[in-house]
C-alpha cells in the first residue's frame, strides 16, 4: 500500500470533496420566530400572576430580591411553559472562571415516596443550586474559606430552552459570598456604572432614574471542514495549527472581504441565524471577514449583561450546528500562522431609561455638553487604567494578536477623529472658573453647537486602534474571539463608574464651594480632563505606527505577554478602585488572577506535548521516509553509474543533507523544549511557573516550527501527513 494512502491528511480531503449543502427550509418571518424559545415579557405575562410579575419585574429593573413564594409562582409558571415546550431538564446555566459555560442538568421528573411519578421543579430549584463545585477553579478562594459554592439565578437575564432543557442564567458564588463566576462581578460592575452614571445624566435631565450598558459584540470566526480540522491533532487537542507552510495564496489579493459566500457556509449560516432567533439573540449582519475561511457575526446591540449571556451561548449554537453541516468552527485568536487572527469587537456605550445613548451627539447644545460629559469621561477613565484594560484581554490565545503585529496592538490608545480631537482642542482653551456672558454663547454656537448629531469622518476611520469612538459608541477591539467578554465589560465599566463619581464629586465642588453654574462647573473639571489625559488619544494611522516607540513615548504600558498583562490586577492601586466601586474584593481579585495564569500555563502545557507528538509521530517518520526514498535513488544511481553518479545525485544529496539537517534540528528543539517544561512544571509559584512557560518553553514552539515548515516545502506532498494550509483554508 502507498503510504500516502494510510494518511488522514488524503482520508480527510477525500470526505471534504463528498460534502453537500444542507438546505434550511426558509418558512414564516424571522419576527415571528424571535424568541419563540425565551421565557420573555410576552410570556410572563401569559404565564404569571400579577403579583409574580410585578416582583419579577422589579428584580430585572432594580436587581430587588424574590422571596420565596413568588419565586414558587415564578417556577411553576416557567416550568408549566416547559414542558409544553418539550423540556424534560432544566440547568443552572452559570460562567465559571474557565471562561465558558458550565451547567448541571436534572430532570424535572422526581419520585414521590410512594412511588407516584411527578413534575417537579419548585422555587427553591429556581433560585438557587447547589453544583459539584470542586471542578471549577476557583484560585484558591475555595481552599482560604473551606466554603460550597451555589448558583443564583440572575432574573435579569431571561430563562431559554435549549434542545430539550430549560437555561436558567445564574451567578456562581461561594456560601461565603465570593464571586466564583464571571457575571457576579460583572453585574456589580454594572450596577455601579448605573449608580455613576444616573447621578450625572441627572445633571442634564432629572428624570433619568437608570442607566444600563449596552454591549454589541461582533464575533470573528474560522469555518473549516470537519474531516480537515479533525485530521489535524493540534487543531483539535489546541484549537489552533502549531506547523503548517502559508500557502501561496494567502489573503494578499483581499478577494474574500464581503466576497461570495460559499454555499456550504451559507446554509450553515442561515441554519445558525434560525436557531438563534428562537433563543431571541438578534442576529443580523454577516459578511466573509479578511482571512479566507474567515466569517463574522454581529448582533443588534443590547444590555450589556443580556448581550454576554448571548454570546456565550452564541458559541455553543455554533458549535452544534457547524457540526451539523459537517463543518468546524475555530474561535482561537490565532488559528493559522501569517494569517489574520479573529477578535471580538465590543461596541459599548450607555442608554438612559428614557432612551438616550449618552455617548450620541443631540441636537442642542444642552444635549451635545451630556455627550462630551460621557464621551471625555470614559477618554480619563481609559486613561487613568489602560494598564487594567489591557489586562483584561490577556491569554495565551490573544497574545498572538496583541503582543505580534497584528492590529490592534497590546498598547490602549484611543481614535476619537479630527472632528471631536478639533472640539476638544477648542474646549482646552475654556477660562477657569466663572464664564463670561461672551464665552458662553461662544461655546454654545461655536463648539458644542457645532458637533454634528451624525460624526461623518467616522465612517472612514481608523480600523487598527485599540479603542476607538464610532460616531455613538465607543469600539473596543482587543478582546480575542475565544473570550468571554464579561472580563474586559467588568473593567470598563468599573473604571467608567469610578471616573463618573469622581467627575461628580468634582462638579458638585464647584457649584457648591466657588458657586458656579452648573455647565461652567462641568466645562470647568472637563477642560482639565482633556489636558490631563491627553497621552491617550492618537488620531494617526495605526497600520504605520511604531507602536514602541509611541508608547514609551506616551509613558502608556506595553505588557506583551500574559504573565506580564496580569500582574497590574493585584497592585494597590486596582485593588482600591474594584473595592471602592464593590466590584470585587481583594480576594476576588488576586482569584482571578489565579485562575488565569492557571490557564495561560495549561494552554502551553498542552501545545507543548502536542509538539511532541507531532514531531514524532508524524513529522520525523515522514521526513525520514522521504529521506531513505532519496537515499535508495541515490545508491541506485550509484549502482549504475559508479563514480560518475554524483553528475545526476547532486540535488538528491542536497536535499538528504537538509532534511538531515532539520530532523536534527527538530528534534534537538522539541526535546530541550520537552526539559524546559520539566523544570517550568517544579515550580510552585503560579506567576513563576508562567513566566517560566513565557520565556522558556513558549520560544521552542517557534523553532520547532521553522524546522517543521521547511521539511513541510522541501517534502514530497503525498508523503507529508498533515493536512496543509491551503486544504484547510480553501476547501470549501
Ligand atoms: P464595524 O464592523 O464597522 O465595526 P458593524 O456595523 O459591523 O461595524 O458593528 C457595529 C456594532 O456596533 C453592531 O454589533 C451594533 O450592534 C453595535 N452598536 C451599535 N450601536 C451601539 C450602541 N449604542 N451600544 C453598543 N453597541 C452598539
Ligand atoms: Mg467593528
Amino acid at each position: 500500500m502507498y503510504s500516502y494512502m494510510k494518511s488522514p491528511r488524503f482520508n480527510a480531503i477525500a470526505e471534504s470533496q463528498k460534502r453537500k449543502s444542507i438546505a434550511i427550509e426558509e418558512k414564516g418571518r424571522r419576527s415571528e420566530l424571535f424568541g419563540i424559545n425565551v421565557f420573555n415579557g410576552k410570556k410572563m405575562l401569559q404565564y404569571l400572576t400579577k403579583d409574580a410579575l410585578e416582583s419579577l419585574k422589579g428584580a430585572m429593573v432594580s436587581g430587588s430580591k424574590i422571596d420565596r413564594k413568588i419565586a414558587d409562582q415564578v417556577a411553576e409558571a416557567i416550568k408549566g411553559w416547559a414542558i409544553t415546550m418539550g423540556a424534560t431538564h432544566y440547568t443552572h446555566w452559570f460562567q465559571p472562571l474557565t471562561g465558558s459555560t458550565a451547567e448541571k442538568h436534572d430532570a424535572f421528573f422526581d419520585l414521590l415516596p410512594d412511588g407516584t411519578a411527578l413534575e417537579k421543579f419548585g422555587g427553591g430549584q429556581l433560585v438557587q443550586q447547589e453544583p459539584d463545585a470542586s471542578s471549577f477553579p476557583s484560585g484558591g478562594i475555595r481552599n482560604t474559606f473551606e466554603a460550597r459554592g451555589y448558583t443564583a439565578w440572575d432574573p435579569s437575564s431571561p430563562a431559554f430552552i435549549y434542545g430539550t432543557t430549560l437555561c436558567i442564567p445564574t451567578i456562581f458564588v461561594s456560601y461565603t459570598g465570593e464571586a466564583l463566576d464571571n457575571k457576579a462581578p460583572l453585574l456589580r460592575a454594572l450596577g455601579a456604572v448605573d449608580d455613576a452614571a444616573t447621578a450625572v445624566a441627572k445633571y442634564f435631565d432629572k428624570t433619568v432614574t437608570k442607566v444600563n450598558a449596552t454591549l454589541g459584540w461582533e464575533q470573528e470566526y474560522f469555518l473549516i471542514d470537519k474531516a480537515l480540522a479533525h485530521s489535524r491533532p493540534d487543531i483539535m487537542m489546541t484549537g489552533r495549527t502549531l506547523v503548517g507552510e502559508t500557502p501561496a495564496k494567502g489573503q494578499q489579493l483581499d478577494d474574500h472581504y464581503f466576497g461570495v459566500i460559499p454555499s456550504r457556509v451559507l446554509s450553515f449560516m442561515s441554519d445558525l441565524e434560525k436557531e438563534c432567533t428562537k433563543l431571541g439573540i438578534p442576529v443580523k449582519t454577516r459578511h466573509n471577514e479578511v482571512a479566507p475561511n474567515q466569517f463574522e457575526l454581529a448582533p443588534v446591540f443590547e444590555e450589556a449583561n443580556l448581550a454576554i449571556d448571548h454570546n456565550l451561548l452564541l458559541m455553543d449554537v455554533m458549535d452544534k450546528i457547524a457540526d451539523k453541516h459537517q463543518l468546524k468552527v475555530l474561535f482561537h485568536e490565532k488559528p493559522f500562522a501569517g494569517i489574520n487572527g479573529s477578535g471580538k469587537h465590543n461596541n459599548w456605550s450607555l442608554a438612559t431609561d428614557t432612551g438616550v445613548n449618552l455617548l450620541s451627539p443631540g441636537s442642542t447644545p444642552m444635549k451635545n455638553l451630556q455627550f462630551l460629559t460621557f464621551f471625555i469621561n470614559t477618554i480619563k477613565a481609559v486613561d487613568s487604567y489602560e494598564e487594567l484594560l489591557r489586562s483584561s484581554i490577556a491569554s495565551a490565545g490573544n497574545d498572538h494578536r496583541l503582543g505580534a503585529n497584528e492590529a490592534p496592538p497590546a498598547i490602549f490608545s484611543i481614535f476619537v477623529g479630527s472632528q471631536l480631537s478639533n472640539v476638544l482642542d477648542e474646549l482646552e482653551g475654556v477660562s477657569k472658573g466663572k464664564l463670561s456672558p461672551e464665552e458662553k454663547t461662544e461655546l454654545k454656537l461655536n463648539v458644542v453647537g457645532k458637533i454634528p448629531e451624525i460624526l461623518m469622518d467616522n465612517t472612514d476611520r481608523n480600523r487598527t486602534s485599540p479603542f476607538a469612538f464610532t460616531g455613538n459608541k465607543f469600539e473596543m477591539r482587543g478582546v480575542g474571539a475565544k473570550m468571554n467578554c464579561s472580563k474586559p465589560m467588568t473593567i470598563l465599566n468599573t473604571i467608567v463608574a469610578k471616573q463618573l463619581r469622581d467627575f461628580k464629586k468634582e462638579v458638585d465642588v464647584l457649584i457648591d464651594k466657588k458657586s458656579l453654574k452648573k455647565d461652567e462647573a462641568v466645562f470647568n473639571v472637563l477642560r482639565e480632563y482633556i489636558k490631563t489625559s491627553k497621552r491617550i488619544r492618537f488620531d494617526g494611522d495605526g497600520y504605520s505606527t511604531d507602536w514602541e516607540n509611541e508608547a514609551k513615548r506616551r509613558k502608556l504600558s506595553n505588557n506583551k505577554n500574559t504573565p506580564e498583562a496580569l500582574e497590574v490586577l493585584t497592585s494597590k492601586n486596582s485593588i482600591a478602585l474594584f473595592e471602592s466601586m464593590n466590584v470585587m474584593s481583594e480576594i476576588e481579585v488576586s482569584a482571578r488572577q489565579e485562575v488565569d495564569l492557571e490557564n495561560y500555563i495549561m494552554h502551553l502545557q498542552i501545545e507543548g506535548r502536542v509538539y511532541n507528538e507531532l514531531v514524532y509521530g508524524y513529522i520525523m517518520p515522514a521526513a525520514l521516509e522521504y529521506q531513505n526514498k532519496l537515499i535508495k535513488n541515490v545508491s541506485g544511481l550509484k549502482e549504475i553509474y559508479g563514480a560518475a553518479h554524483k553528475k545526476f545525485s547532486e540535488g538528491q544529496l542536497t536535499m538528504i543533507e537538509e532534511i538531515a539537517e532539520h530532523v536534527v534540528g527538530i528534534k534537538k528543539m522539541v526535546d530541550a523544549m520537552a526539559d524546559a517544561r520539566k523544570k517550568a512544571n517544579s515550580l510552585k509559584d503560579t506567576k513563576k511557573k508562567a513566566e517560566a512557560y513565557c520565556h522558556n518553553v513558549k520560544p521552542y514552539f517557534v523553532e520547532i516550527r521553522m524546522h517543521s515548515d521547511k521539511l513541510e516545502k522541501l517534502m514530497d506532498n503525498n508523503l507529508w501527513p498533515l493536512t496543509k494550509y491551503r486544504e484547510l483554508l480553501f476547501i470549501q
